[in-house]
């Protein structure tokens, strides 16, 4: 079983990191950490080293992030994933957060720098990880101008039914997370989409499937439960199937 996706470099995990790394290793084959900010691309890339073979890196820069920072910090960021490349298995996370944005100079600033990031993943023959929220359609047609891009997930997906059907026909992923174990919606999209271009996830520290406990990696059982539950079919069926994807997209 793969976290597809997660942040424990975040500070929240700070006083207890090492605990739930262990708890991730009893459980899981492998988690993916994909850095949001320069410091988080940095302790991504340290997380990597000390957990060699176990926790592997994606480099990025949060579209959240892009539209209050300075040029200075994005160029930092830019020159450092450069730099450190050949130590991650893809680029991201990256994309469009539109989710009560109206401020047209800062939507442009996330579109410019997500485009910046598209080409680096044509360049480097990576594969991408897209946060699009609240603009999932405008992310996608992004991202399908560059269609020598190796492999594109959205991780996360929350948007609706046809967009995802979009995402599907273009042979992308989409990823789902524990969100799952509460929301109607994301179920539906779980019923609805094929395990095939399936990938599962925790996002964590974010959406915790349990109340009143932070989000962690080992949770993505969860995510794979409810997944099984409502496709009607074994959970280690899910699980096969989705680690296969994940490990075929990252190459570990
Ligand atoms: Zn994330």
């Amino acid at each position: 079983m793969i976290d597809s996706h997660c942040h424990v470099d975040f500070k929240v995990y700070n006083k207890n990191r090492q605990e739930i790394m262990e708890h991730a290793r009893e459980k899981l084959t492998a988690i993916v950490n994909s850095g949001a900010t320069l410091g988080g691309n940095r302790r991504t890339l340290k997380l990597a080293e000390e957990y060699g073979k176990f926790l592997y890196p994606t480099l990025g820069f949060h579209p959240s992030n892009a539209s209050k920072s300075d040029a200075s910090v994005i160029k930092q960021v830019l020159k450092e994933l450069k730099s450190n490349i050949h130590l991650a298995v893809g680029i991201g996370e990256t994309g469009l957060d539109f989710n009560q944005l109206d401020d047209e100079s800062a939507k442009n600033k996330q579109i410019k720098l997500f485009e910046t990031f598209l080409e680096l993943a044509e360049d480097y023959q990576m594969p991408l990880v897209i946060h699009a929220r609240d603009a999932e359609e405008e992310a996608l047609e992004m991202v399908k101008k560059h269609s020598t891009i190796p492999e594109v997930i959205f991780h996360c997906y929350g948007g609706d039914l046809v967009t995802a059907q979009k995402i599907m026909d273009e042979g992308y992923f989409i990823s789902l997370s524990t969100i799952i174990c509460f929301s109607d919606h994301h179920q539906k999209l779980a019923c609805e989409l094929p395990l095939s271009q399936m990938l599962t996830e925790t996002d964590s520290p974010y959406l915790s499937p349990f109340k009143g406990q932070r989000n962690e990696p080992a949770f993505v059982e969860e995510t794979v439960k409810t997944i099984a539950k409502i496709k009607s079919i074994p959970a280690r069926e899910v699980d096969k199937v989705t680690e296969a994807n994940a490990r075929r997209i990252f190459g570990f």
